[in-house]
């Protein structure tokens, strides 16, 4: 088994804890590699290496800051095959997938490559008599980003090439379960010209992120993962002081109207519910089906998911990988059993699916749920797999109600041909990203991504412009050169003459 490192100061570090974790290929179901857990110390090597690094950086222009951007952006470009793969080895996804996800991250940093334009602020000329007013942005030292194992490529991308290209330093803790493709990325990163110490790579569990929020240099924390952690996370950082993001866990719905069409809403549901074997943050994981719409998709949607192509992420022909451990399957088939047992109609069940060749793979196929009622633990949590619910709602009203009592408010869609319910969806869902015959509203790397209710705890969502103000200080000045005034002191509320 191939051991991994951390990446300090610029190097591959290997872990002095002495904890492991096992990393696995989930086609094959076999340990391939162990993950160094850090300890409270190797988090301080890191944050020592960061703070060295940060006065030198902040200092530089930001202009040459966006360069190392468009390097990187090339090397990621020219290694992208590779870095794909190493997804796929670790998380299970189909290559395809894992491509499609690097190019997401890649577009942030495109996004940061226009750091010196983000960074301008505001100027007024005269706010008083020959006194000037500009605004601008500053960096707030060293921030730490937290991610989850379902994107190991993108999320950390959705946060450090904007906070370094803004003159942070940033200590990346990735997901212990998928931890290769973050090295590479920092790897990268240095071959692109960031000095050593501006990005730092932590590997470890619960421990390292507790250490990382327990430090008073750093100063913003980016989580995404589930929602208790996310919680945890929010209320232990803010409460020591620092800004957080925290992105958290999701039950993302679609309304299907009757009017909508419904080969076309079925094709988005397939791709939605099971693309990424049903682990992504905008998974859509319940149908809410509007009076006919309801038999009109179980009609089409039962055959798709029987004959949905499941198979190791290599295989070009699969559209679906397996799970990410085995004892995320067992969760999975778990709350199968438990829908089952509450009462929802099981149309399609992807229990108990063995390959030839992967026997010991984490595979779990396709699931289809009708008649599901919210009262059912398959409707009330996030499940994180294969598993589509179909609701049945007799109106528009009923619908939309039933998304916005959900705790979770991530991404929801609406599938109609009807412009005024289109309307009156966007304008009322209690939701942070909402698509109109979209079925995955994820926005673009200029546009910011980021949910309401207990999908996000915090006050910004991530990357765009929401990005630039995470990672960045406001300062606002006021200048006077004064030859003329000569008034003596004042002691009222500074007022402009
Ligand atoms: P997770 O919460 O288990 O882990 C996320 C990160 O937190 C990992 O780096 C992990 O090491 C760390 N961690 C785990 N337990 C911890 C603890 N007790 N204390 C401190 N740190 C801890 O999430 P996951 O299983 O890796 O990822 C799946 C979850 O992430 C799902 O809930 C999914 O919806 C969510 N997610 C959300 C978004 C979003 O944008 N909202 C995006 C991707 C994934």
């Amino acid at each position: 088994m191939q051991d991994l490192a951390h990446f300090i100061d610029g190097a591959r570090v290997a872990g002095t804890s002495g904890r492991f974790g096992d990393v696995f290929d989930p086609a094959t179901g076999q340990a391939t590699k162990r993950v160094p857990l850090a300890s409270a110390t190797e988090v301080a090597a890191a944050i020592a290496s960061a703070v060295r690094a940060f006065p030198a950086w902040a200092a530089t222009p930001p202009v040459r800051r966006a360069r190392v951007m468009f390097r990187f952006k090339e090397l990621i470009e020219k290694h992208a095959d590779d870095i794909a793969r190493l997804v796929t080895a670790e998380h299970g996804k189909v290559l395809s997938d894992a491509m499609g996800s690097l190019t997401r991250g890649l577009e942030v940093v495109e996004f940061a490559c226009g750091m010196p334009h983000l960074l301008k602020g505001e100027f007024a000329e005269n706010v008083g008599t020959e006194i000037d007013s500009w605004s601008l942005r500053q960096p707030i030292g060293i921030c730490a980003g937290i991610t989850p194992f379902n994107f190991p490529v993108m999320v950390p991308l959705w946060m450090f090439p904007i906070a370094v290209t803004a003159g942070n330093c940033f200590i990346l803790k990735p997901s212990e379960k998928v931890p290769s493709a973050a090295l590479r990325l920092a790897e990268l990163a240095f071959e692109a010209g960031l000095p050593p110490g501006v990005l730092n790579v932590v590997n470890g569990d619960a421990e390292a992120v507790d250490a990382l929020l327990g430090v008073p240099e750093i100063g913003a924390v980016s989580f995404v993962g589930s929602t208790p952690v996310a919680e945890h996370v929010w209320r232990t950082g803010t409460a020591a002081g620092k800004r957080v993001q925290a992105l958290g866990g999701a039950k993302n719905h679609l309304l299907v109207m009757p009017d909508a069409d419904m080969d076309l809403a079925a094709d988005a549901l397939m791709g939605a519910a099971y693309g990424s074997a049903g682990e992504r943050c905008m998974a859509v994981s319940v149908a809410v089906a509007v009076g006919a719409a309801g038999d009109a998709l179980i009609r089409r949607l039962a055959p798709k998911a029987r004959a949905l192509r499941v198979g190791p992420g290599t295989d070009g022909e699969a559209e679906m990988g397996p799970l990410v451990t085995a004892a995320h399957k067992a969760r999975v088939e778990g709350y199968i059993a438990a829908g089952v047992g509450e009462g929802a109609e099981l149309v399609v069940d992807g229990r108990g699916l063995v390959l030839q060749g992967f026997e010991d793979g984490f595979f779990t196929g396709a699931t289809l749920f009708d008649r599901v009622r919210p009262d059912m633990s398959i409707y009330r949590d996030e499940i994180f797999g294969p598993v589509l619910s179909v609701v049945r709602a007799k109106d528009f009203d009923e619908g939309l109600k039933l998304i916005n009592d959900h705790p979770f408010g991530n991404g929801a869609a609406v599938f109609t041909r009807d412009g005024d319910a289109a309307r009156a969806f966007t304008a009322n869902v209690a939701a942070g990203m909402v698509g109109v015959n979209v079925p995955i509203p994820v926005p673009m790397a200029f546009m910011s991504f980021g949910g309401w209710k207990r999908s996000l705890f915090g006050d910004h969502h991530i990357h765009g412009m929401e990005g630039v103000r995470f990672y960045t200080r406001l300062k606002t000045v006021t200048e006077r050169w004064p030859a003329s005034i000569r008034a003596g002191a004042d002691y009222i509320m500074p007022t402009m003459k």
